[in-house]
């Protein structure tokens, strides 16, 4: 039974922290704008953007070694790295500014300041990283990042780690304090609120079922309110399509010329979270290794220090793995549904190139614990079975499109802004480096969406985001006076670092 047509002036499908954060920025731009949220689940930040279905790292590549690549001459590419760490910095600007302005209050419930550290083992890799270090160390953005390979020395940064290591092998490890630990849900949570005081109209256990365009250029966004088992019909001028995993089936669903020939390929993730206070209490910082050879990036292996509920825990992972699922709450029958005639060609092309990813993902998912211990030990050598148990975390879908340089079918592991010519529509597609980059990646979607509106936006946008089109790197004094500043609105600065969280741990 459809219930008449209602209008608003923008749709946010999806209550995560990228519909969080995009209605954020639009409350600011532009206040008398009516905006409409809905989102399946009871609550919001449930999905890949809650604390326990994502690592919760400010990535800003202060220590993730995929985003610095070795080239055939042997030196390292940081482009990557200098691009995400910039992209970091927009999105701590607009936090504190939201802080400053009192629109969302103690920012120490989500972020908190915490070392980033690379470790490595073995001669080659040791290499490696001394000459990433080199790389990193004399630009701006990485200051302070500090390298040793010196056994006593890692002992005092990560005793955890070193303690009972037998091997001979030389290590070495990278520290920067700057980083931090992010709580995306608690975030998430705060901007809801934020947005709700502001008479956003956000509409829980309300699922977009379609996506049609009315006469007028308008899109029609139709809803299932699951506890009246009504169907509603919703008109807006602007639709943002931040269903996380399931924002491809709803591109799909508009019939947009860019929707064509994109599919998705659903990676699931494992932890290990620690339910022993004693090992929590050794360990305080992200340290970050290597990704085995035929592992896909986001399995990169690390041991993190995590602030949740204001409790100090200590997880292992990610475990990637297989499942058909788009949603962590999603269907076994995703993918197969998401395979259209427009994207057959491009999914089998995908499908015969990645058959080693997939097999490689599938044996992730059938390891046993005991087999998740052994890679847990080459961090924590002495780990036992009993101190540790398994949680399930979110589901990341990787886009795969016809590329140029990858040709047919090719996987993305990055994230992708798709949207109509008109800017009438926008989805976000993948989910790497993610919740920390929301800002910069939201930015994006407002200069696509309303080009006609960014000459009278830019001056606000400046003002929330001072670095907004400057590179921070070549302006080395803008980049000091920012970091101090957010680091002093957020809590993030020497004297807080030291600061220990009341409780630590305890996850059983
Ligand atoms: C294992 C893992 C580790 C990660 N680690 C990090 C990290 O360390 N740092 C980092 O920055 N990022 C990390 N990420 C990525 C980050 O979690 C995501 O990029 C981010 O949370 C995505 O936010 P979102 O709002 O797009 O999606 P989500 O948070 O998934 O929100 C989408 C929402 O849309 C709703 N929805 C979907 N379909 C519909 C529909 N049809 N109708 C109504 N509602 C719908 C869902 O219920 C959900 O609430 C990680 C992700 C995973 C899975």
């Amino acid at each position: 039974m459809s219930n008449g047509q209602k209008k608003t002036d923008v749709i946010l499908i999806g209550a995560g922290v990228m519909s969080a954060t995009l209605g954020s920025l639009l409350k600011e731009l532009a206040p008398e704008w009516k905006i409409t949220v809905f989102e399946k689940l009871a609550n919001e930040g449930e999905e890949s953007s809650n604390e326990w279905n994502n690592a919760g790292t400010g990535h800003s590549a202060l220590c993730e070694l995929n985003y610095t690549s070795e080239k055939p001459d042997g030196s390292i590419d940081i482009s990557k790295a200098i691009k995400i760490n910039e992209q970091f910095q927009l999105s701590r600007q607009f936090w504190s500014y939201l802080v400053n302005s009192k629109l969302i209050h103690n920012p120490q419930d989500f972020i908190m300041p915490l070392p980033h550290m690379s470790l490595v083992q073995g001669e080659q890799n040791v290499s490696f990283l001394k000459k990433r270090f080199k790389a990193l160390s004399n630009n701006p953005l990485f200051q302070g990042m500090e390298f040793s390979d010196n056994p006593e020395k890692l002992m005092e940064w990560i005793p955890l780690i070193m303690q009972d290591r037998t091997t001979n092998e030389p290590i070495a490890a990278t520290k920067i304090d700057s980083g931090t630990d992010v709580n995306f849900g608690a975030l998430t949570r705060m901007l809801f609120n934020h947005l709700k005081n502001k008479n956003v109209d956000v509409n829980y256990k309300h699922t977009v079922k379609d996506i049609k365009r009315t006469s007028d250029g308008s899109w029609k966004v139709k809803v299932h309110d699951i506890d009246s088992g009504k169907i509603e019909d919703h008109i807006a001028k602007f639709v943002f399509i931040g269903g996380g995993g399931g924002s491809l089936p709803l591109l799909q669903k508009t019939g947009i010329p860019e929707s064509k020939r994109i599919g998705g390929f659903p990676v699931s993730g494992l932890f290990m979270v620690c339910n022993n206070p004693e090992v929590v209490a050794q360990h305080h910082a992200k340290v970050y290794g290597k990704a085995k050879v035929g592992a896909p990036p986001m399995s990169v292996p690390h041991l993190d220090t995590r602030f949740i509920d204001n409790k100090k825990s200590l997880l292992f992972g990610p475990f990637a793995g297989f499942s058909p699922k788009f949603l962590k709450t999603g269907s076994n029958f995703d993918l197969i549904g998401s395979v259209k005639p427009n994207n057959l060609l491009t999914m089998l092309a995908a499908g015969a190139k990645n058959m080693p990813l997939t097999k490689y993902l599938i044996q992730q998912v059938m390891l046993s614990k005991e087999k998740r211990m052994e890679e847990l030990r080459e961090f924590i050598p002495n780990a036992k079975g009993e101190d540790w148990d398994l949680v399930v975390a979110g589901q990341r879908v990787q886009v795969i499109k016809d590329t140029e340089t990858g040709g047919k079918g090719t996987l993305q592991f990055g994230t992708e802004v798709v949207s109509a010519a008109d800017g009438s529509i926008a989805a976000l597609l993948g989910a790497s480096p993610g919740a920390s980059t929301a800002v910069h990646v939201m930015l994006e979607v407002i200069t696509k969406c309303f080009p006609q509106n960014m000459k009278e936006w830019e001056p606000k946008i400046k003002e929330m985001i001072p670095s907004y089109g400057v590179s921070l790197m070549e302006n080395p004094e803008l980049l000091h006076e920012i970091h101090t500043s957010t680091a002093e609105t957020l809590g993030l600065s020497d004297k807080n670092s030291k600061k220990k969280p009341e409780k630590e741990l305890a996850f059983s």
